[in-house]
């Protein structure tokens, strides 16, 4: 679901696929004692995944629309599950029966004050040449989890309908009570506008791509080049993902399709009540032209060839919604390879499948690259290699309604996940040719350095390619710009992917690997195979790339002496967040509040984190009980009250924010209670999250 965010945009050359090159061996890595051994047991995985073959499964996945809970959904789970088998993984297809809208009605007409009809939509999805688009399957543009109804209003624009949006529309007194609003894409997670311009009294909500953030202003649009068309849409879920993700109707609780009715709840709280329709800036261009009111601010100012305005005036909007909500089945694909040494401590790798319509980027790069992965720790399987943990490899589904496959199945598996060592995503796995990362701080320095053992298509390994990007990345950034640590940049855990459930509900520490390019078509039906050869990895590198990449976290964790977890990194980046949280109580004059027990439990967090590491680096004594308490400190993170609100989040240090959704808001808890001023409940959230760090100190204390 998510889109990285890019660093550079480097052009694309033709390559043949990479070669393993010497420099991919290092002589010691965190967390084993001896690296000999399992260096060759990774050379031989390397070896392994196959840009050909990578590309035949792309093209094999996108070949049909395939939204979760379709037939060809279906279809797509047998041939990962037929993949999964082949390789000697045991493999389940999994069923779950969640709360899911398919559109039956979405209509939008738009007039001027007399009357004449200014546009009448939504305008099929449509370019020249454009292999895909005319089959019947395509689902038409909608968002999931949108209420229905049949509304009319005047107009307001928003901007990105950010929380400061919505702000600076209520100094100007533009009241939104009945309104049509009429965001942009980008920013934020849509979900977040739509709750927003819900709770300011709106009727509905227009969401649409302005070519300034990924059309025309950015360069040529598909089919020429790879950024939206005029009619391109972006579908995507509206659900209040920041309040709990999954089916709505069943937080906590896993759907199985046996599952009692009686078991499920209202999903009232969870999604919009009032109607969202996604449009394409053909379609929303004649409303934003014909609105009027005052001039849009210097910033809201889109790259259509006119003056914005933010309404109300100039032209009004009819919009009819009927959302068919339906408890459909979907299916997930799990493949275990079961581990020598720790069977009970699994190792979860997983990318989810379903596509709002072919999914060539996104999620089906992630999938073609997972199944070169399992390809190359199949032929371990074959020369007769156990891994010392437990692998698990799982293809999600209905990630796009709302990471709700994944949810499920974590759900479904709580006590079992909170043993399990790393959890490892791939959503948009190929983009282009930019890797980037993020995770957990315990998973930072581990990323960074399995990426030394990898090839790169430019560079010699994917580091040193990662580390050219974030180096021009850092020549572009302007003097202002915080400024960034000499390594490759590694950013935290939001939202917006499967993750989530591991992270912020379990405390299973994670990592979210992608590579990113120019990338206009996210979630239209233009993002298909046609545009992915033509404009993201022609010769399918980059799927190998991946692959490998994706492969190695699985294998280098599995196997490891020692859980490679850089505690120290961690108890740092606390350091700086309370920092950072004591600062903001002073400016937002809630200074009665006492930082000074959080910091020595952070302190206290790190004392011990710096006595562990040496402990790791050594190797030695009782191997297990260590492992055990590594593992046990990210779980002593956990707060199983949750976040006030919203019980689900049970991480007491990321979240994803209330008003961002995608980004991760740090000690949420605290920052939350600063945000809205509430010192009271400030104070009770600086105590959960003392008593979080105090647990995981003395979990690591209990090392020697
Ligand atoms: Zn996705």
């Amino acid at each position: 679901m998510t889109v990285r965010t890019l660093l550079v945009f480097l052009l694309l050359p033709a390559l043949a696929p990479a070669v393993l090159p010497a420099q991919s061996t290092p002589a010691a890595v965190f967390g084993y004692t001896d690296f000999a051994a399992e260096s060759k047991i990774e050379q031989q995985f390397l070896a392994v995944p196959d840009a050909k073959l990578a590309g035949q499964h792309l093209k094999t996945l996108t070949a049909e629309p395939h939204m979760a809970a379709t037939p060809e959904d279906h279809k797509t789970a047998e041939y990962v599950a037929g993949k999964f088998r082949a390789a000697g993984l045991e493999t389940e297809i999994v069923p779950y029966r969640v709360l899911i809208n398919w559109p039956k009605v979405v209509r939008m007409e738009a007039y001027d004050p007399s009357g004449k009809l200014l546009i009448s939509g939504p305008t099929r999805e449509h370019v020249d040449g454009d292999p895909g688009q005319d089959d019947p399957r395509v689902v038409m543009p909608f968002n999931g989890s949108s209420g229905s109804g049949d509304v009319t209003g005047e107009v307001v624009y928003a901007n990105y309908g950010r929380l400061e949006d919505f702000d600076q529309l209520a100094s100007q007194h533009i009241d939104l009570h009945g309104k049509i609003v009429l965001v942009r894409y980008g920013s934020i997670f849509r979900g977040v506008k739509v709750y927003i311009a819900q709770q300011r009294g709106a009727s509905g909500v227009l969401i649409y791509s302005d070519p300034q953030d990924d059309g025309y202003y950015k360069g040529d649009p598909w089919p020429i080049g790879p950024w939206r068309p005029e009619t391109g849409v972006q579908r995507g879920s509206v659900q209040f993902l920041f309040k709990y993700p999954g089916d709505p109707e069943t937080p906590g609780v896993a759907s199985t399709p046996d599952l009692p009715d009686s078991a499920r709840i209202s999903p009232e709280g969870n999604q919009p009540h009032i109607i969202s329709i996604p449009i394409s800036y053909h379609d929303a261009s004649p409303i934003l032209q014909a609105l009027q009111g005052p001039g849009a601010p210097q910033g809201w100012q889109g790259a259509l060839p006119f003056r914005y305005h933010l309404g109300p005036g100039g032209v009004r909007v009819h919009l009819v919604s009927q959302q068919d909500y339906q408890r459909r089945i979907i299916w997930d694909v799990i493949g275990k390879v079961k581990g020598a040494e720790y069977p009970d401590d699994w190792v979860v790798a997983g990318n989810h499948r379903d596509a709002w319509v072919y999914g060539a980027v996104d999620p089906n790069s992630g999938t073609a690259a997972m199944l070169e992965a399992v390809h190359g720790i199949g032929a371990l399987l074959r020369q007769g290699w156990r891994p010392k943990r437990t692998i698990v490899f799982c293809s999600w589904d209905a990630e796009e309604e709302g990471l709700i496959g994944s949810t499920e199945w974590v759900e479904q598996h709580t006590k079992t996940l909170e043993l399990a060592v790393a959890y490892f995503n791939m959503d948009v796995a190929v983009a282009g040719p930019d890797f980037s990362a993020a995770a957990v701080p315990s998973l930072k320095q581990f990323i960074r350095e399995l990426t030394h053992s990898v090839p790169s298509a430019l560079s010699a390994t994917v580091y040193d390619q990662w580390k050219l990007a974030h180096i021009e990345g850092n020549e572009h950034r302007t003097s202002n710009a915080p400024k960034e640590d000499e390594d490759v940049h590694v950013g935290d855990l939001g939202s917006g992917s499967d993750f989530t459930p591991f992270l912020q509900h379990v405390g299973v520490p994670s990592t979210d690997i992608g590579s990113s390019g120019p990338y206009g078509v996210y979630h239209s039906t233009f993002d298909d195979y046609a545009w992915y050869v033509q404009n993201a990895d022609p010769h399918f590198v980059y799927l190998q790339e991946m692959a490998r990449v994706f492969g190695l976290e699985a294998l280098r964790m599995a196997d490891s002496d020692v859980l490679p977890y850089d505690y120290v990194t961690y108890a740092r980046a606390i350091e700086s967040y309370i920092a950072a949280a004591r600062r903001k109580a002073s400016d937002a004059g809630v200074s009665s509040l006492d930082f000074g027990s959080a910091e020595a439990a952070a302190g206290r967090f790190l004392a011990a984190a710096q006595r562990a590491h040496e402990l790791q680096t050594a190797g030695t004594g009782d191997l297990p009980r260590l492992n055990q308490a590594l593992r046990a400190t990210e779980t002593a993170l956990v707060n199983d009250a949750g976040l006030p609100n919203r019980p689900w989040y049970r991480h007491t240090i990321y979240a994803p924010g209330e008003f961002t959704g995608y980004a991760a808001v740090v000690l949420p808890g605290v920052n939350e209670a600063l945000d809205a001023r509430d010192g009271t409940r400030a104070a009770r959230q600086l105590s959960v999250l003392t008593q979080a760090l105090n647990r995981a100190a003395q979990t690591l204390e209990t090392i020697r």
